[in-house]
């Protein structure tokens, strides 16, 4: 199949819908329910972009005759990642960035786990030769099937909140983190949960091994990695308030068209076939699987370039601002849209050093740089609340007094008109570009945004740790301690002076 359109997205999920809760009801068919409908058509539109003729050598690359989606490319030139990194901000700017998990994003982490499968053979539990039980087999296998039937993946990596202070097993069930019960001749029982997996209408989701498993056993039941269909029997996934309220996309031009949602996953002693686990019970493996298959930088390579797309639609916006109500003469408007110019401009820099840094790593897979992609997944989640603060620096009160499209054509139309006009712009275009700029900055779906960029690549407190024990730091220190031995005084300055 490959490289599907959006009506083949559609029809797949009609016909296996995820089993989703919304409003304490299941959703039957999310191609119809009116929370899920806009979104779902959304990502058939996201699917549609490649196979338009104009963009269908950017967004698919060709292997024995088939064409597949870009973000499944297994790099090895850097030329390869820059066709790659072009693909993810093309298909970024569908949703002006808002769009955080469309499916590139799991692509990414799928294509490098099954270039580096071998790594999932050293765990014990894999039965190399095994047609069922040898977990590099099954993650290459795995990773070919997500490309030959462009699926759409969701994922969820962290253990419910309950109680921070302890581990897993010390909680007052055992399966409140999701954990493995019992194995069977046909695979594996799982029970507990997993907060959180962003877009649940997908066709699978991809419980990869957490970074964050704090056991300390060697073999613990909560270290694990497989993949199964989001409609198999025993999974449920229970998502939050709807941010798509109806509204039509004039009013929520965001929420009404990405909400991508956002679910917490119940596994209610979910069988998962041998073929599909790629990983069982080693704690150090699970815990190292993402840096040592490099599907971490592939996926953060995937959000720099998002980040730029999304950065991009901030200026746009803040400039289109300051266009309609001409504020583009006071110097404290011009330093506020230059710090958005600034923002974009480092994250573009280090798309370049990612790029430009890149080596091919020991599956032959050609990797983008992690220091400036470390840096950029800190940096990103620390400075991002300042964009929506500046919109509404910029737009001030016209960033709430947004008579909708209903109001325009009420009673008071002609009033709206006059009134809410801008410099270089009738009202219906100014009233359009705040409710846009509304939508990113102060909506539930904007508030949202903020709290993802917080956290979606993880805790930023633990993200800023790691890259404190990883980061090379030693010629630094060796460059001051020689500094502080050189005993020489400046040219010219004679010894007894
Ligand atoms: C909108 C949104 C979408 C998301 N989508 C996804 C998704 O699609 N897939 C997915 O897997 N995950 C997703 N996440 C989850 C994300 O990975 C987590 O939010 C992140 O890893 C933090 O974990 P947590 O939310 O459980 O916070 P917690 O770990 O509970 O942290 C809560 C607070 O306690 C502090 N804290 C807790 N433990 C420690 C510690 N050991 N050391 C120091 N401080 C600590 C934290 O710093 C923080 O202040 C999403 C999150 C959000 C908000």
């Amino acid at each position: 199949m490959a490289a599907i359109t959006g009506q083949q997205f559609l029809n797949r999920l009609r016909k296996n819908p995820p089993t989703l809760y919304i409003d304490g009801a299941r959703v039957e068919d999310p191609t119809t329910h009116p929370a899920t409908r806009n979104m779902a058509h959304s990502l058939a539109g996201l699917y549609d972009l490649q196979n338009r003729p104009d963009l269908r050598d950017k967004l698919t690359f060709e292997e024995n005759g088939q064409r597949y989606p870009m973000s499944l490319l297994v790099p090895r030139t850097r030329e390869d990642l820059a066709r790659i990194g072009e693909a993810h901000r093309i298909r970024a700017d569908y949703s002006l960035g808002f769009l955080g998990r469309a499916p590139d994003y799991m692509n990414a982490n799928v294509m490098a786990a099954g270039a580096g499968a071998n790594y999932f053979n050293r765990c014990e539990a894999s039965r190399p030769g095994d047609p069922r039980r040898d977990f590099a087999a099954n993650m290459r296998r795995y990773s070919e099937f997500v490309r030959d039937h462009d699926l759409c993946l969701t994922h969820a990596l962290t253990n419910p909140q309950v109680n921070r202070a302890k581990m897993a097993s010390e909680l007052p069930d055992p399966y409140i983190a999701l954990g493995v019960v019992e194995e069977r001749e046909e695979g594996i029982i799982v029970r507990g949960a997993r907060m959180m997996a962003t877009l649940p209408i997908a066709d699978e989701i991809l419980i990869f091994p957490s970074t964050v498993l704090k056991e300390n056993a060697d073999k613990s039941r909560y270290a694990m990695g497989f993949a199964v269909p989001t409609n198999t029997p025993g999974l449920s996934f229970q998502c939050r308030e709807p941010f798509d309220v109806g509204r039509d996309p004039e009013d929520h031009p965001l929420g009404s068209r990405f909400d991508e949602q956002d679910a917490f996953v119940i596994f209610d002693d979910v069988l998962v076939p041998w073929e599909r686990v790629f990983l069982l019970y080693d704690v150090e493996l699970a815990n190292k699987a993402y840096a040592a298959t490099d599907a971490v930088l592939h996926m953060a390579y995937q959000v720099v370039n998002l980040k730029i797309a999304k950065t991009e639609a901030f200026l746009g916006t803040a400039q289109s601002i300051v266009n309609a109500i001409g504020s583009g003469g006071f110097q404290h408007v011009q330093s506020k849209v230059a710090e958005i110019i600034i923002m974009l401009e480092i994250m573009r820099a280090l798309e370049v050093a990612a790029r430009e840094g890149a080596t091919v790593n020991e599956y032959g897979v050609m990797t983008p740089a992690r220091g400036p992609l470390d840096a950029a997944r800190n940096y990103y989640p620390a400075e991002y609340a300042r964009l929506p603060e500046l919109l509404q620096l910029l737009g001030a009160s016209g960033i709430i007094m947004m008579p909708g499209k209903a109001d325009r054509e009420g009673p008071l139309g002609p009033q709206i008109s006059k009134y809410l006009q801008a410099g270089n712009a009738s009202a219906e275009e100014r009233l359009k570009l705040f409710r846009l700029a509304w939508d990113m900055s102060m909506s539930s779906f904007g508030g949202r945004q903020s709290l993802y960029e917080k956290f979606f690549f993880g805790d930023p407190v633990r993200m800023h740790s790691a890259l404190y024990e990883v980061y090379n730091k030693g010629p630094y220190l060796e460059r001051i301690s020689a500094f502080l031995k050189r005993a020489e005084k400046p040219e010219g300055v004679a010894a007894d002076d």
